[in-house]
């Protein structure tokens, strides 16, 4: 069997001024980064201004679980086989982090015959959007910490600085550190960190802004630190918007690539999805929408967290209205959900498998409150029985969903074509009647708890003492009106990443509450959130490789 990297070698790329032209992009509104990437000039926008906007379609899927699910390889194999039926379609995607790619997870491209290309540049340093975030975070932290040494005339209160410092690496040794030792002319010594560079609140905000306008007056927004009155002192305090802004000036625009069956895709952006919103770029997404008749986007983890912050915070500040959310899932998974280790998963288990199906309701039930019709896609494994595929397929529809099995893996557009059918008839059949779970006017509390109830299926939500004074302190700031980001674990609907399928009778509790002020999010923190990874034992870097002749192996 082929590794990811070598089908990937093996693909015919088409040049990327080919595939723009195909989208009607203008040759001065491109530009080449070279052969097969190139950046979307915003100037599009603005031709564009009255065109219609095509139809919206998010893919997400259960809790997360070792089987593995495939959202990525979904999402890049829906659009291929929306092409092959005819149907202008764009995949707009997150941008790989180079941390994960090294520790366990690999690439993040796609897998088998439905991946974006060229995938090793994708992967590694792609359009340096990544760096150049990086730079101006750490900007701010350089301005910060200048500022003080400088006779800190704002009187910033050195044991409340909120600005780590940030590198696009798995480094858990520099969780904590200690900067400004040395004599009197290095700095003012204090205790400080480093999270990977998706963590940045600067990531956020380029995901999130709407304009280069909508950017610069966030990352002013961003609070750095408090003065000893306990006030925030923010970017703009320390007069660093317009260079941060600067730093990020291509950094805004999408990216342009194609799936290994020559679809558009764009892939831009990407910040984590705990403590922060978890999907791509608003500009690629609108952009996309100006360009296509459909748009396939990602939201990451699971639709308790990725489907959720997609609709209330990404389509509530961008005003997107998706049509239609494909929740994949796996009988794998499903069984996983139901109690069967990971070893077992390759023999049929229609008892686990009812059980497990329980955390597919749920997120079926869920994209349902926000008035978007579904389709559940069975991502298929060589090791599906009938009566497996069978059970799910009668389980799905008795809750209203449609249903459909998808072989993109092994098959790519073909894989993807009759999904692809089931997308474009349930959006020709079901309208979407999208609106947010919650208004934001709501009080923090009154938002959590709607989101915990309605959503994980709590019975209610506690707050630790000292979470409850900093909704104090956020409401004396005027900043709660804003939508919360939720920072959970990933692999169960509860707090607890042991409780699989549908837990019930359990409450949820929140340690923290974090202001994103540029990113105008809350975000409130359910258990230890690692904002820094390690690296395994062996660590995925340690099979990679080129050779004299150029070609890579271990990028899986
Ligand atoms: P996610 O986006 O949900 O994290 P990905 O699409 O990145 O998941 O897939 C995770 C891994 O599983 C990838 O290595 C991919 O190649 C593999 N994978 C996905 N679908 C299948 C499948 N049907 N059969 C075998 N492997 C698959
Ligand atoms: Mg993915």
């Amino acid at each position: 069997m082929k590794t990811d990297v070598q089908i990937a070698q093996e693909a015919k790329m088409k040049p990327i001024t080919d595939i723009a032209h195909d989208l009607g992009i203008q040759e001065d509104e491109l530009e080449l980064y070279g052969k097969y990437k190139a950046k979307v000039s915003l100037d599009v926008f603005k031709r564009l201004e009255n065109k219609p906007d095509g139809k919206l379609v998010l893919v997400t899927a259960i809790n997360p679980t070792p089987a593995g699910e495939g959202k990525t390889t979904t999402n890049i194999g829906l659009s291929m086989g929306l092409n092959k039926i005819g149907k202008k379609t764009i995949t707009a995607l997150r941008e790989p982090s180079l941390g994960p790619c090294f520790g366990v997870k690999g690439g993040a491209a796609g897998g088998g015959y439905a991946q974006v290309v060229p995938m090793e540049d994708i992967n590694l340093h792609f359009t340096g959007d990544i760096h150049a975030i990086t730079t101006a975070h750490n900007l701010m932290a350089a301005l910060l910490d200048n500022h003080i040494h400088q006779g800190n005339s704002l009187n910033i209160d050195t044991r409340r600085i909120v600005w780590r410092r940030v590198l696009d690496m798995n480094d858990r040794a520099l969780r904590n550190t200690v900067v400004g030792l040395g004599n009197r002319g290095d700095g003012v010594p204090r205790q400080d960190g480093f999270d990977i560079t998706v963590a940045s609140e600067i990531m956020a905000i380029l995901c999130l802004a709407t304009s280069m306008e909508d950017l610069k007056a966030r990352i002013g927004d961003m609070i750095v630190a408090y003065n000893m009155d306990n006030e925030p002192v923010t970017a703009k305090d320390l007069e660093a918007t317009g260079a941060l802004t600067l730093l990020l000036k291509d950094a805004i625009k999408p990216n342009l690539v194609q799936t290994l069956e020559n679809t558009a895709a764009f892939i831009h952006g990407g910040p984590f999805a705990n403590i922060a919103h978890g999907c791509n770029s608003v500009m690629a997404t609108k952009l996309a929408l100006k360009l296509a008749d459909y748009v396939v986007t990602e939201a990451g983890f699971g639709a308790d967290l990725g489907a959720e912050k997609f609709f209330d915070i990404k389509c509530r500040f961008a005003e997107l209205k998706p049509d239609c959310a494909v929740i994949v899932a796996t009988a794998r998974a499903l069984k996983n959900h139901g109690g069967v280790p990971k070893a077992n998963l390759n023999t049929e288990n229609l008892e686990a498998l009812e059980i497990g199906f329980g955390n597919l309701e749920k997120h079926i039930e869920n994209v349902q409150k926000f008035g978007v019709p579904v389709v559940v896609a069975i991502n298929k494994f060589p090791t599906d029985s009938e009566a497996e595929l069978k059970l799910i397929f009668d389980k799905c529809q008795a809750l209203g969903a449609e249903v459909v099995l998808s072989d993109v893996w092994a098959n790519g557009g073909d894989g993807g074509a009759e999904m692809a059918k089931k997308v474009v008839d349930t959006i020709e059949k079901k309208p979407s009647n999208f609106k947010p779970l919650y208004d934001v006017e709501l009080s923090i509390v009154e938002k959590i708890e709607k989101i915990a109830t309605e959503v994980y299926g709590a019975d209610g939500v506690e707050f630790t003492k000292s979470c409850e004074n900093q909704i104090k302190n956020i409401e004396k700031l005027g900043l709660d009106k804003m939508p919360i980001c939720m920072a959970k674990t990933q692999y169960s609907l509860s707090d607890d990443p042991t409780l699989l399928a549908r837990p019930k009778g359990f409450k949820v509790v929140v340690r923290e509450i974090r202001i994103s002020a540029g990113a105008k999010f809350l975000v409130a923190l359910t258990g230890d959130i690692m904002t820094m990874p390690g690296l395994p034992k062996v660590p995925a870097a340690n099979h990679m490789d080129i050779t004299e002749d150029g070609e890579i192996v271990g990028l899986f």
